[in-house]
Parts: C-alpha cells; sequence; structure tokens
C-alpha cells in the first residue's frame, strides 16, 4: 500500500532528532511526501530534503505569517527555488485569524505567489484561515490556479466552492476530532478523486495522537478515516489519493 502526504514540514525543528530516521522509515512503509516551505530558508531545505530522497519533494512558498517580510527581492529568490526542481508554490494565501503580518501585506504575499505559480505552470499549496471570502475572491481574479486548499475543516458550501474552483482539498488530521462532524458530512458527499491526504506535521496529529508531535507515517489514520467515511476499503482509499497526489503534483506514481 502506498500513502501521500501531500503536507509535512519534515525540515522544522521538531525533527532534529530523528529526520534521517521517520525518512527512511517512510521509504519502508511506502509513504511519500511533499514537503512544503513557509518561507526562504525552509523552502530551500524543502529541495534539499527533495534532492536527497526519491520518496520526498519539495515545494518553495511564503506562508501568510511571514508575509510581512515579502518583497521585489524575496520574490526574485523564490522564483530562483521555484525553478530549481520545485514540485508546487506553497504554503502561501491568507491567515486574518493569527494576523501575524498586516493583512494588506498578506494579500500583495499572496497575489505574487499566485502569478508565480501560473507564470511557472505550477500547482499552489494554499492556507486560509478565518479569511474565506477574501480567500475566494483572490482566487477568482487570479485564477484559473491549479492546487489545494490545505488543512480544509469547512463545510459542505465551502467544499463546493473550492471544488468548482478546481481546487482539490487537502484532509489530515481534524478528520478526526469529535468536533469536525461537519467536515465528516460533506466529504460523504465530494469525490474521493478531488481528495488529497497530508499530515501538516509536525502539527495536527490524528486524534490518538493529540499532544504529541505528528509526522508523515500517520497519514494512515487520516486514511483509515476516509475508508471509513466512504465505506470504501483503506487499500482503494490510500491508492486514489496517492494517484490525486502523483496527478496534481506532476509526479511519477
Ligand atoms: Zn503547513
Amino acid at each position: 500500500m502506498r500513502l501521500f502526504d501531500t503536507h509535512a514540514h519534515l525540515d522544522f525543528p521538531q525533527f532534529d532528532g530523528d529526520r534521517s530516521i521517520i525518512v527512511s522509515m517512510m521509504r519502508e512503509k511506502g509513504v511519500w511526501a511533499i514537503n512544503v516551505g513557509v518561507d526562504l530558508q525552509s523552502s530551500v531545505a524543502s529541495l534539499q530534503l527533495a534532492q536527497e530522497n526519491p520518496h520526498i519533494f519539495g515545494a518553495c512558498g511564503i506562508h501568510p505569517h511571514e508575509a510581512k517580510s515579502f518583497n521585489a527581492e524575496t520574490e526574485a529568490k523564490l522564483q530562483e527555488l521555484l525553478k530549481s526542481g520545485a514540485v508546487a508554490v506553497g504554503e502561501c494565501g491568507l491567515d486574518f485569524y493569527r494576523n501575524l503580518s498586516p493583512k494588506d501585506a498578506q494579500i500583495v504575499a499572496f497575489r505574487a505567489q499566485l502569478r508565480l505559480a501560473k507564470s511557472l505552470d505550477l500547482p499552489v499549496i494554499l492556507h486560509e484561515r478565518a479569511a474565506w471570502p477574501e480567500f475566494l475572491a483572490i482566487l477568482r481574479e487570479e485564477g484559473p490556479i491549479r492546487g489545494v486548499v490545505h488543512a480544509f475543516s469547512g463545510d459542505y458550501l465551502r467544499a463546493q466552492e473550492a471544488l468548482s474552483l478546481g481546487l482539490y482539498l487537502g484532509i489530515g488530521g481534524p478528520v478526526t476530532y469529535p468536533k469536525n462532524e461537519a467536515l465528516r458530512q460533506a466529504l460523504r458527499k465530494i469525490p474521493p478523486t478531488r481528495i488529497l491526504l497530508e499530515t501538516d506535521c509536525p502539527y495536527l496529529p490524528p486524534q490518538d495522537f493529540r499532544g504529541q508531535r505528528n509526522d508523515p507515517l500517520k497519514v494512515r489514520y487520516v486514511a483509515e478515516k476516509l475508508a471509513q467515511i466512504w465505506g470504501r476499503p483503506l487499500e482503494e482509499v490510500a491508492e486514489i489519493t496517492f494517484e490525486n497526489a502523483c496527478k496534481l503534483f506532476g509526479v511519477k506514481p
């Protein structure tokens, strides 16, 4: 069985003690991953992880929290990184929940990265929190965009809005949390061909591991929950979502 974690942060310091062990366990268990950059430094680290490991791919982008540092120089460096083997732009988007960067700066950085993705014909890994109307409006204006709404946890209406733009939905540990019944209801009506699995590790561990560090091997628990929601065998869910990821990111299965 193969599984594809489409959103990991293996370069983060939480993995400094055992990164190589986790990476080799992933290879053993058939777990592939996209390592996602949040700033220039982690984008470089993502590409390096990808270069060293055939089952890891790199995405380069500036997270909305880091948007305050986004300028023409950042954009030029990001473009250079994206041209050296990245499979996606991201993560980028809007986060009006924590507002660690001013809204205006977030919007400028988001639009610039969507344009970079279009000019380089790359998919986008999208982050959205407490900014849905603005997020959708910008995607509509800058579109068409190929990409995934990472850590999607909305209801069916939001899912339909994202799907109508041609986007995939990234589903992770929160689908196992008791409070997310609306998300599980929505997933019953969404075609599996539009879903990607992810962990967002070291964050968002599945319910049984809350309070602990998450890692790409735990993507299996997300797949198990989806298998239960859809009433399909785990192996089938793993394979469909693996192929979805290969298709979006242009990776050979
Ligand atoms: Zn992330």
